[in-house]
Protein backbone atom coordinates (compact mmCIF):
# COMPACT_ATOMS: atom_id res chain seq x y z
CA UNK A 1 0.00 0.00 0.00
CA UNK A 2 1.33 3.67 -1.12
CA UNK A 3 1.09 6.51 1.51
CA UNK A 4 -2.01 8.00 0.40
CA UNK A 5 -0.21 11.33 1.04
CA UNK A 6 3.05 11.24 -1.09
CA UNK A 7 1.87 8.57 -3.21
CA UNK A 8 5.93 7.42 -2.67
CA UNK A 9 6.61 5.49 0.54
CA UNK A 10 5.09 2.67 2.04
CA UNK A 11 3.51 2.14 5.14
CA UNK A 12 5.56 0.70 8.33
CA UNK A 13 3.47 -0.21 11.46
CA UNK A 14 5.08 1.76 14.22
CA UNK A 15 3.71 2.37 18.17
CA UNK A 16 3.68 6.43 17.73
CA UNK A 17 2.92 8.63 20.54
CA UNK A 18 0.16 10.60 20.60
CA UNK A 19 0.16 13.97 23.19
CA UNK A 20 -3.34 15.53 23.30
CA UNK A 21 -3.50 19.81 24.95
CA UNK A 22 -0.18 18.71 25.65
CA UNK A 23 -0.36 15.95 28.04
CA UNK A 24 1.23 12.45 26.59
CA UNK A 25 -2.01 10.17 26.36
CA UNK A 26 0.65 7.03 24.97
CA UNK A 27 1.93 4.90 22.44
CA UNK A 28 -0.33 3.57 19.89
CA UNK A 29 -0.20 1.31 16.81
CA UNK A 30 0.04 3.18 13.45
CA UNK A 31 1.55 3.13 10.13
CA UNK A 32 3.76 5.95 9.06
CA UNK A 33 4.75 6.58 5.46
CA UNK A 34 9.28 5.31 5.51
CA UNK A 35 8.83 8.68 2.58
CA UNK A 36 7.20 11.12 4.53
CA UNK A 37 6.13 10.15 7.97
CA UNK A 38 2.52 10.55 7.34
CA UNK A 39 0.82 8.48 10.23
CA UNK A 40 -2.38 6.72 10.28
CA UNK A 41 -3.44 5.39 13.49
CA UNK A 42 -5.39 2.23 13.04
CA UNK A 43 -9.26 2.52 13.98
CA UNK A 44 -8.70 0.69 17.05
CA UNK A 45 -5.70 2.98 18.19
CA UNK A 46 -8.14 5.79 17.57
CA UNK A 47 -11.16 4.66 19.27
CA UNK A 48 -8.13 3.73 22.76
CA UNK A 49 -7.11 7.47 22.14
CA UNK A 50 -10.67 8.79 22.44
CA UNK A 51 -11.13 6.88 25.18
CA UNK A 52 -8.31 7.45 26.82
CA UNK A 53 -8.77 11.10 26.20
CA UNK A 54 -12.20 11.14 27.31
CA UNK A 55 -10.80 9.16 30.99
CA UNK A 56 -8.74 12.05 31.64
CA UNK A 57 -11.51 14.61 31.02
CA UNK A 58 -9.85 16.60 28.10
CA UNK A 59 -12.63 16.18 25.70
CA UNK A 60 -14.64 18.80 25.16
CA UNK A 61 -13.19 21.26 26.21
CA UNK A 62 -14.10 24.05 23.89
CA UNK A 63 -16.79 26.19 24.96
CA UNK A 64 -19.04 28.67 23.86
CA UNK A 65 -19.51 31.21 26.23
CA UNK A 66 -21.34 34.74 26.68
CA UNK A 67 -19.74 37.82 27.00
CA UNK A 68 -21.44 39.88 30.32
CA UNK A 69 -20.76 43.06 30.93
CA UNK A 70 -19.51 44.51 35.15
CA UNK A 71 -19.46 47.86 35.81
CA UNK A 72 -17.30 49.10 32.86
CA UNK A 73 -15.77 45.87 32.52
CA UNK A 74 -16.73 43.12 30.14
CA UNK A 75 -16.80 39.52 31.91
CA UNK A 76 -16.11 36.23 30.41
CA UNK A 77 -17.12 33.65 32.04
CA UNK A 78 -15.02 30.32 31.84
CA UNK A 79 -17.01 26.84 32.07
CA UNK A 80 -15.93 24.75 35.28
CA UNK A 81 -13.96 21.81 33.32
CA UNK A 82 -12.23 24.28 31.33
CA UNK A 83 -11.01 25.96 34.63
CA UNK A 84 -10.10 22.79 36.27
CA UNK A 85 -8.09 21.96 33.21
CA UNK A 86 -6.20 25.43 33.18
CA UNK A 87 -6.00 25.02 37.16
CA UNK A 88 -7.83 28.40 37.65
CA UNK A 89 -8.97 29.81 40.70
CA UNK A 90 -11.17 33.13 42.04
CA UNK A 91 -8.39 35.64 42.51
CA UNK A 92 -5.70 33.92 40.74
CA UNK A 93 -3.84 36.00 38.20
CA UNK A 94 -3.34 35.52 34.10
CA UNK A 95 -2.28 37.50 31.76
CA UNK A 96 -4.65 38.47 28.73
CA UNK A 97 -2.77 38.59 25.56
CA UNK A 98 -4.74 39.62 21.78
CA UNK A 99 -3.50 37.00 19.14
CA UNK A 100 -5.22 38.91 16.68
CA UNK A 101 -8.42 40.93 16.00
CA UNK A 102 -10.17 37.62 16.55
CA UNK A 103 -8.28 35.52 19.65
CA UNK A 104 -7.51 36.48 22.76
CA UNK A 105 -5.29 34.11 24.99
CA UNK A 106 -5.40 33.49 28.57
CA UNK A 107 -1.86 32.63 30.05
CA UNK A 108 -2.58 31.16 33.74
CA UNK A 109 0.81 31.26 35.46
ZN1 LIG B 1 4.29 9.44 2.36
Amino acid sequence: MKCTSCNMGTYEKKKVPYAFLGEHIGSFDARVCRHCGETLFESAASDAIEAEVKKRNLWGLRARTTISAVGNSLDVRIPKPLAEFLSMKKGKEVILEPLDKNRLQIVVE
